[in-house]
């Protein structure tokens, strides 16, 4: 997995690109605390796993892997990530 910013609240999370349509995310830190909009939608009732992804994330890693920041996986299952 690859580490990727937020490029809205600069939250850090690992992603792996298996395609255009199958990304997986993990959280490295709680979402409602590490994501603005994550807190905002908890605040009005929302709960965290009710709420599919922050949207300016996924722009985010869509954006990056499109200027080639994020490779597309070859792997079938995520592998565990490291920051540096
Ligand atoms: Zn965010």
């Amino acid at each position: 997995m690859q580490p990727i910013s937020c490029r809205n609240c600069g939250n850090r999370v690992l992603v792996e690109k298996y395609s255009n349509e199958h990304t997986s995310v993990q959280w490295l830190s709680d979402a409602e605390s590490a994501c603005p909009e994550f807190s905002r939608r908890a605040a009005l009732g929302e709960s965290s796993r009710e709420i599919p992804t922050c949207p300016s994330l996924r722009q985010s890693i869509d954006e990056q892997a499109y200027e080639g920041a994020l490779a597309l996986s070859l792997r079938s299952y995520p592998t565990p990530g490291r920051l540096d």
